[in-house]
């Protein structure tokens, strides 16, 4: 897929072409870009990617989340709700390509989030994910997964031994999580299967930046990548109002997540994206609207609106974000 990025190069590349419009470089790039990417926003009336927090609990103490500072009530999203929302989700196919069953939290405490696949993959949702820390993907949980119709999910697994992971996702234990993902991988593929497609990703930080290569060792030995299993090292940022690693500098991004995707959080209240853990920047209810209403609601529109003009200062998590660039 061609990203964004390469676009906005091909389209300065074809600026560049017209004399009479070279000047515009000259207010720089970043300035073209957000010309480029303003002129193709638009919002379709439902999002692309639905988030749905099954829970906001985990079961780790990891030292770059904020959990801490977690002061909202802390719970499972209620089956009746959940329901709902996929039924109405699966009246937008085409449009809505992704559920995310997770946000702030270990889906895998869960002890529905089985039969919340199998319910998105029977209503005929296209493509439902998960991010999990994988210490409570037993072999019979991995086989359930499997069955559900589960098509991605991403493993969190920030160290290379007892030593690096211990320290870092605190609470859980290597040789446990480790010999879950071996279990994971042999089981799909003694089920013949090739999905749920694995990302395991890496996020190097003081305690262990410097095992990059040994996780990129250890793990390429587990994935199978002709089916489309993936590592991935992710980069520091700060985490919403909770974790600050970064100099937050002038926001010269838009960010694009009100055209894309709407997260719910387990009481059904909706915020514009997965940094804002407390839910301090509430933007709907499905209690009381459909996911339809709140994303075309005047309160949706008014934040489009403010970010495709970078006016991110009314906006408490956002307005320090070093997620977009
Ligand atoms: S600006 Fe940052 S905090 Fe706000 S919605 Fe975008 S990614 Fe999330």
């Amino acid at each position: 897929m061609i990203s964004e990025k390469e676009n906005s190069t091909g389209f300065i590349q074809r600026l560049k072409k017209y004399k009479a419009l070279s000047p515009i470089l000259s207010f720089g790039k970043k300035y073209v870009y957000n010309i480029y990417i303003r002129a193709r926003l638009s919002a379709d009336n439902v999002p692309s990617e639905v988030w749905i927090e099954n829970t906001n609990m985990c079961n780790a103490r990891c030292i770059m989340c904020p959990r801490e500072k977690q002061t909202r009530k802390s719970g499972f999203m209620d089956i009746k709700l959940y329901e709902k929302l996929i039924k109405e989700i699966s009246k937008h196919k085409g449009k809505v390509n992704r559920v995310h069953m997770h946000n702030y939290g270990e889906p895998l405490l869960d002890k529905d989030l089985v039969k919340r696949i199998k319910l998105a993959k029977d209503h005929g949702i296209k493509y439902t994910y998960f991010v999990t820390n994988a210490s409570l993907l037993t072999p019979d949980k991995s086989r359930q997964l499997i069955e559900a119709g589960l098509d991605e999910f991403k493993v969190s697994f920030y160290g290379t031994d007892s030593e690096t992971y211990n320290e870092t996702m605190k609470g859980l234990d290597f040789e446990k999580t480790f010999n879950n993902l071996k279990d994971f991988f042999r089981i799909r593929k003694e089920m013949g299967r090739k999905a749920p497609i694995v990302i395991l990703q890496y996020l190097p930080l003081e305690t262990n930046k410097f095992r990059i290569k040994e996780f990129i060792f250890l793990m390429k030995s587990l994935i199978n990548e002709s089916i489309g299993d993936s590592l991935n090292i992710f980069a520091l940022h700060n985490y919403g109002d909770g974790r600050s690693y970064l100099k937050p500098g002038k926001i010269t991004g838009i960010c694009r997540y009100p055209w894309r995707t709407m997260v719910i959080l387990h009481d059904g209240r909706v915020v514009l994206c997965c940094l804002d853990y407390n839910g301090v920047q509430v933007v709907g209810d499905v209690n009381k609207n459909t996911i339809e209403e709140i994303w075309n609601s005047e309160r949706y529109k008014q934040v489009r609106e403010n970010f495709k003009s970078l006016r991110y200062g009314n906006y408490q998590i956002c307005k320090d974000c070093t997620v977009i660039i």
